[in-house]
């Protein structure tokens, strides 16, 4: 009897995106190879180890487990048997230059005390906000965030017209989680989080306040090992799925025919050809770079690029808990310049992991592993040189903040250190304008108005990760997965 030969697809990356998906094709018998460019797996959620420390180089917490839950779950596996979670709780420390401090924990009674110390009247506040943002956090999952949808109306009638309006979405998220909070802090803290969506609270939509409640509801986690344990998880799943996987091989093009992706062709000038072939490499970066800019694309408002500092510390920092975000003064001056006047912001807003507080073995025995995060313009627009009088500066002004927060850290506490530029960004992943998280999360940028997991230009191409539908996180790349193989499942090759 003759055997059906098995389509072949091509996945370009393994980041989260590509070890995601390539599974479950493989589960629906496609003949499945991952072509990476980089030496290791991950992409940015990679990792670097020297002397006994260990440092994951971009995600440093892990929120949403049901995510993944349901994802394993889905192929007949139990995530617990592939990857094994730490709770960070206390969870997120938020810091002001006036030594006041807000510490985000799952316990409601805690963060009700926390909210407290500011207004009284917060106190309830938190209490209507988790039971409004609850109900947000669960239309948006079951109805938009992972809906496949290329009309925006049907998109959103997902939701049934009653519940739209409950949405927030023509709110703007300042405002939206200003509904529930006297205190200023209180709202710049939980709007903080739209710096990695890329754009200010003042005009990304409401809807996203489900992301400070989706991390205070569903907790933050380190799987053990640090966030690589997730992508060890996710390479023992693949080798399981009989997924071939080639790393150090970078796709130089992708190889079409009458507008038809049929393969790609590799640095070394050999040719693979396939049935499908799906990009996890940012959108914009793969038309641009992988088809030669042949073809015309919607020009994406990008978010934030990012210098990352992976720090070898002689000592343990007592003053600092897992997870330290440092806040500006004047909070819409610092997004206004981020964003508008595309500068490295004056009073500089950055935070701080301290893994190894969590997981002892991710640094030798009294030492720490810390990692640093700086928000700057996309490299086309910064109007800083991203050189070495821009780093020093930098770096002068985090060791500043740390001081006036009397944390017991100083540069010479530094045994070695690793500095990723937005330019290391750009080119080690092929990141578009070097920025950090694809493009931005603005109303005209999600759903239906974002690149779709089905390229609208060339046929028997996809996408996968960040720069898709839903958007930007770990969590949300491993959705997309899903997303994407219904697309490639439902067999059109026209959108
Ligand atoms: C500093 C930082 C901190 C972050 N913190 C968090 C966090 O705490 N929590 C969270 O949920 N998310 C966080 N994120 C976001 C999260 O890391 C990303 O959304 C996610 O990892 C993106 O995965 P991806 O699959 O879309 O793409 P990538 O990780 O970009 O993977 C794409 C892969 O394609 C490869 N590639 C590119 N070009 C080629 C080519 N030509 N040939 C072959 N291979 C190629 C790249 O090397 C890469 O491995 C953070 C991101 C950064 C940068």
């Amino acid at each position: 009897m003759r055997m059906k030969k098995k389509s072949k697809v091509i996945i370009i990356g393994g980041g989260i995106g590509g070890l995601s998906i390539a599974p479950l094709l493989s589960q629906k018998d496609y003949d499945v190879e991952i072509f990476e460019s980089e030496n290791t797996l991950g992409g940015r959620a990679n990792i670097i180890k020297q002397d006994g420390f260990t440092f994951d180089t971009g995600p440093s917490l892990l929120n949403y487990p049901w995510v993944y839950e349901d994802y394993f779950s889905k192929l007949g596996k139990n995530f617990y048997d592939y990857v094994q979670l730490v709770k960070v709780d206390p969870a997120v420390n938020f810091l002001w230059k006036d030594k006041t401090n807000l510490q985000l924990s799952t316990d409601l009674n805690t963060l009700s005390n926390e909210v407290s110390k500011f207004s009284e009247n917060d106190r309830y506040g938190i209490i209507e906000f988790f039971k409004n943002s609850q109900k947000k956090y669960d239309l948006a999952f079951k109805h938009l965030v992972t809906k496949n949808s290329s009309n925006i109306f049907s998109w959103l009638k997902n939701t049934g017209l009653k519940n739209l309006f409950k949405l927030g979405l023509l709110n703007n998220m300042y405002s939206e989680i200003g509904k529930y909070f006297e205190e200023e802090k209180v709202i710049e803290a939980f709007s903080s989080y739209s710096m990695y969506l890329g754009d200010s609270p003042y005009k990304l939509p409401g809807f996203f306040s489900i992301l400070p409640f989706g991390e205070l509801q569903y907790g933050l986690w380190m799987p053990k090992g640090g966030m690589y344990g997730l992508v060890e998880g996710l390479i023992k799943l693949n080798k399981e799925s009989n997924v071939k996987i080639n790393t150090d091989t970078k796709i130089k093009k992708i190889i079409t025919e009458k507008n038809r992706a049929v393969g790609v062709l590799l640095e070394n000038n050999k040719e693979i050809f396939s049935d499908l072939v799906v990009s996890n490499v940012d959108s914009r970066s793969t038309y641009k770079y992988l088809l030669g800019d042949k073809v015309k694309t919607k020009k994406y408002k990008m978010t934030p690029a990012v210098y990352t500092f992976y720090w070898a510390i002689n000592k343990e920092i007592d003053s600092m808990t897992h997870h330290t975000i440092f806040l500006p003064e004047n909070f819409k001056k610092t997004f206004n310049e981020l964003f508008k006047e595309n500068k490295i912001p004056e009073d500089l807003p950055f935070y701080i992991s301290v893994p190894s507080q969590t997981d002892k073995s991710l640094a030798p025995k009294g030492k720490s592993s810390v990692f640093v995060l700086v928000p700057c313009p996309v490299i086309s627009k910064s109007t800083n040189k991203y050189d070495e009088k821009t780093l020093d500066k930098i770096k002068d002004k985090i060791f500043e903040r740390i001081q006036i927060q009397n944390i017991n850290l100083t540069k010479s506490d530094i045994i070695f250190e690793k500095i990723w530029s937005p330019d290391d960004w750009g080119r080690k992943f092929n990141l578009y304008d070097g920025s950090a998280f694809g493009p931005s999360h603005n109303f005209f940028q999600i759903g239906p108005f974002r690149e779709s997991n089905k390229s609208q230009k060339i046929e028997n191409l996809f996408f996968v990760g960040a720069s898709t539908t839903p958007g930007t996180g770990v969590p949300m790349c491993v959705l997309s997965s899903q997303m994407t193989l219904e697309k490639i499942l439902s067999g059109k090759t026209h959108v």
